[in-house]
């Protein structure tokens, strides 16, 4: 029909058709991303500010999975922080190309919030470690992986002191299966993701998001990717030529993945000291708890936890 049906019925939200309850602000989308654009929009019933993702899919699919609706409504049970909220799942019906989500509205993203300061402070980059860490944290637990964190996927808002940071899109690539929708037209950047991901492992976990969160704090120091590959081959030798080729000492395994072969060059680590800024502002903690987040070998990767209790974030 075409008031349609909620994923997941709401005794408060009922009564309102999902159409006229979100009326759109502003003709021009706050971003466009992997999964569609994003509006900003107001709930007439309470008057607050959200912010719509529409995701369209692929004409040749059959419709909005259910086992995704079912998997991304329950995302609206998590609440924390530093993690944006998800307020609102809407489907027209079975057979839509469309899928609505409400979340919370955030002022900026973490890319335009550097932008516009120029660079980060010592204080701020360990603030927005902190807050990202703990989201992390929080998901991890609820066995959540986001498998696509990136700076235009943390926001910021600057309404409190310090800044708040806030991870959108968490649960989202696990609803949809691929990380990759087909229905995309931006290019998806793999500047973040992990060496095993890159080098075709299937079998990967909350690893994965903790190598991006190394990637992601340590250009808030260097202000610049630390791994700009432009395919995924060009970003597995961007991340050697930093890091060093991985032996099997360091990472066990590492030859027997599909995409690893004797034949690449072997690189040794450049150090941290050489990366611009690293040391001013993370110090010699900062820059042990970011290499431990961009361990080789997942097993041997730093947690979410453990990282939240090493001494750069734990001493004064
Ligand atoms: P991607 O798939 O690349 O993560 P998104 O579709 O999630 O892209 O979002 C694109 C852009 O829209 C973001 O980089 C951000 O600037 C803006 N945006 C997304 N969610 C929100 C939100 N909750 N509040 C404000 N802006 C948002
Ligand atoms: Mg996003």
């Amino acid at each position: 029909g075409k008031q349609g049906t909620r994923a997941a019925m709401e005794a408060d939200s009922t009564t309102v058709p999902f159409e006229e309850l979100y009326e759109r602000l502003e003709k021009k989308p706050l971003g466009e991303g992997t999964y569609g654009e994003v509006f900003k929009a107001r709930n007439t019933r309470t008057q607050e500010i959200v912010a719509l993702k529409r995701i369209k899919l692929d004409q040749e699919e059959e419709g909005m999975p259910s086992t995704a609706i079912r998997e991304i409504s329950l995302l609206k049970e998590l609440s924390h922080p530093n993690v944006v909220k998800l307020l609102d799942v809407y489907c027209a019906n079975a057979s839509s190309k469309k899928l609505y989500l409400v979340f919370e509205m955030v002022d900026m993203d973490l890319k335009r919030y550097v932008k516009t300061k120029g660079s980060l402070d010592a204080a701020t980059c360990k603030s927005f470690a902190l807050q990202l860490l703990e989201g992390v944290e929080c998901c991890h637990t609820k066995r959540i992986l986001h498998r696509d964190l990136k700076p235009q996927n943390l926001l910021i808002s600057t309404k409190s002191n310090p800044p708040a940071l806030k991870i959108a899109d968490f649960g989202l690539a696990r609803a949809f299966l691929t990380p990759v929708p087909k229905y995309t037209h931006e290019v998806v950047t793999v500047w973040y993701r992990s060496p095993e991901i890159l080098l075709g492992s299937t079998l990967y976990s909350v690893p994965v998001d903790i190598w991006s969160c190394g990637a992601i704090i340590a250009e808030m120091a260097t202000l610049s990717p630390l791994f700009p590959g432009d395919s995924e081959i060009d970003t597995i030798f961007r991340i050697f030529r930093k890091l060093g080729t991985p032996t099997e000492q360091e990472w066990k395994g590492v030859h027997a993945l599909p995409d690893m072969k004797q034949s690449f060059p072997k690189w040794q680590h450049r150090g941290w000291e050489k990366i611009p800024r690293m040391h001013e502002i993370f110090g010699p903690l900062g820059i042990s708890v970011i290499a431990d987040m961009l361990k080789y070998d997942p097993k041997e990767r730093i947690s979410a936890r453990r990282a939240l209790q090493h001494p750069y974030f734990v001493g004064q």
